[in-house]
């Protein structure tokens, strides 16, 4: 997913966001964590979910 929530209740990119913070899935409000690796395009673990 590319899209998550932070505990503001806003939502961020997986591009703009900040590793030391807590999101969480907008559809589910279930923990994401940032995932940047080796590829150049951040995302949010676990997985794609609510078409995010
Ligand atoms: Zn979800």
């Amino acid at each position: 997913m590319l899209i998550a929530m932070d505990a503001q209740h806003q939502l961020v990119n997986a591009a703009t966001a900040d590793r030391q913070i807590e999101y969480y899935c907008p559809g589910c409000v279930q923990p994401v964590r940032l995932k940047r690796g080796g590829s150049d395009r951040a995302t949010f673990c676990p997985r794609p979910c609510h078409g995010l």
